[in-house]
């Protein structure tokens, strides 16, 4: 690979690291953006189905359609996107340049990094029952695509957290017969969610999944084992859907001299991550008021970007114009004025 040497390089890219794209273009920095994935969307593939209601403006839009305008903005001022490398070691030449370098052997160079890695590389926690082969089934699932597969069916939702109680209550209102099993007394989850959970779902709890049992790849049935007495239930199930969180993983990037709290980098008000020229945005990030939504993970992506334009330039603005009155816009509203 040639030694290009970029302005900017976005490490993830989810909402923080696709916003980043897109504001740094403001600024004319030239910028890659470098995403573990096949492709651009972050955390945001884990809900693709999902109605979201608190980005500014958009109002209520499936998850799915958010990624591809997100990504649609991001590539506005033509970055590099890089898919399918992780970043795991980063390393400083003499002259101040930035070596990143990917699990393929890419190396990048940058005067700046942006990370914006979210949880890290995150492994779905997967099913794991004791005594039993792990089994491609055909109607196991760890997240859905399309709600309307399960109408009709009997689904078994496993899991106490947000992601569980709001899955069972999506598939109900999609025509599924659910029952959730969680193997404490309590859920986790919002307290309106966990109401409307009662009033329609089959509840389970303290149970745990101890078989599942079925025929040519097709889960049937399943047994759960009580968490206390050790009493066992069989039920008839048409898909079992898991919940059972996220592993975060910040390997990758613990040896490069982060300082690491229990929620991610700490990071400064700048969003300066204490190395030089090492900046962090979006759900990595952990500072006072950091808020974990897409939101905040924009508002990160904006002052990260500004404090990697001040550290290449230190006499350069605090930040970018309003995009209403900036000159990069200029061609780009005359030929969108010309075509309406
Ligand atoms: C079930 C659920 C529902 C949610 N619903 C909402 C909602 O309705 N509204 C809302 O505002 N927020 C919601 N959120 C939160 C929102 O998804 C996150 O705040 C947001 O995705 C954070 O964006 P991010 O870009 O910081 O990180 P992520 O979206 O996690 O993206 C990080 C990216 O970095 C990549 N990466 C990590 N390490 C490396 C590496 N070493 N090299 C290369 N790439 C790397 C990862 O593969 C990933 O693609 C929800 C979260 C969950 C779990």
């Amino acid at each position: 690979m040639s030694e290009d040497i970029y302005d900017l390089t976005i490490i993830g890219g989810g909402p923080a690291g696709m916003y980043a794209a897109f504001y740094s273009g403001i600024r004319a920095m030239k910028t890659k953006l470098i995403e573990a994935k096949p492709q651009l969307g972050g955390f945001m593939w884990r809900y693709p189905e999902k109605m979201v209601w608190d980005v500014g403006a958009v109002g209520p839009t499936r998850c799915e359609s958010l990624i591809h305008a997100l990504e649609k903005q991001a590539r506005t001022f033509d970055p590099t996107v890089v898919l399918g490398q992780e970043i795991n070691d980063l390393t400083r030449r003499e002259d101040g340049v930035l070596i990143v370098r990917s699990n393929c052997g890419a190396v990048h160079y940058t005067r700046t990094v942006l990370l914006c890695a979210g949880r890290g590389i995150t492994e779905l926690e997967k099913l794991r029952l004791e005594g039993e082969p792990q089994q491609d089934w055909n109607n196991l699932y760890y997240t859905v695509n399309d709600c309307a597969v399960f109408a009709g069916k009997h689904v078994l939702v496993s899991g106490g957290g947000n992601a569980a109680v709001d899955w069972a209550n999506d598939l109900h209102d999609h025509g599924a017969h659910v029952t959730i099993v969680h193997r404490r007394t309590q859920f986790d989850a919002l307290e309106r969610n966990i109401e409307r959970l009662y009033e329609h779902a089959a509840i389970l709890t303290p149970y745990a999944l101890h078989q599942l049992q079925g025929q040519n790849d097709d889960i049937t049935h399943v047994s759960l084992s009580h968490s206390e007495n050790g009493s066992m239930q069989q039920f008839t199930v048409d898909a079992v859907l898991i919940n059972h969180g996220y592993k975060r993983n910040y390997d990758a990037l613990q040896a490069w001299g982060l300082h690491m709290g229990d929620y991610g980098i700490i990071v400064n008000e700048s969003m300066h991550t204490g190395i030089p020229g090492v900046f962090g945005a979006g759900d990595c990030v952990s500072y006072g008021s950091k808020v974990r939504l897409i939101a905040g993970a924009f508002n990160d992506a904006v002052l990260g970007v500004n404090s990697a334009m001040r550290y290449i330039d230190p006499n350069a603005t605090k930040m970018a114009g309003v995009s209403s009155h900036h000159e990069r816009f200029r061609e780009r509203n005359l030929q969108l004025r010309s075509l309406s």
